[in-house]
């Protein structure tokens, strides 16, 4: 990893832990520990656009249903075979 991403990671971090209630929009995959914002995101949310914030910091991530990202997701499913 860059350091510039491991720069943005503790900051996005520190973003959430300062903001609890952003915490509810990242989500984590379990396999990959990558974290990235619902795509439901809205632009605006709540005060401060801290919906901003999760963009500068995040990128959007989708899950399956069992909260695994596409990328892993997609490497159980080859696995299972
Ligand atoms: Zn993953």
């Amino acid at each position: 990893m860059s350091q510039s991403g491991e720069y943005r990671r503790s900051a996005g971090d520190r973003c959430l832990e300062s903001c609890p209630e952003l915490r509810k929009r990242v989500l984590e995959c379990p396999a990959c520990h990558r974290k990235g914002y619902r795509p439901d995101l809205p632009v605006r949310l709540g005060e401060n656009f801290k919906a901003q914030n999760i963009r500068q910091y995040f990128q959007p991530m989708e899950t399956d249903e069992l909260g695994f990202c596409m990328t892993c997701s997609r490497l159980r499913a080859r696995k299972h075979l």
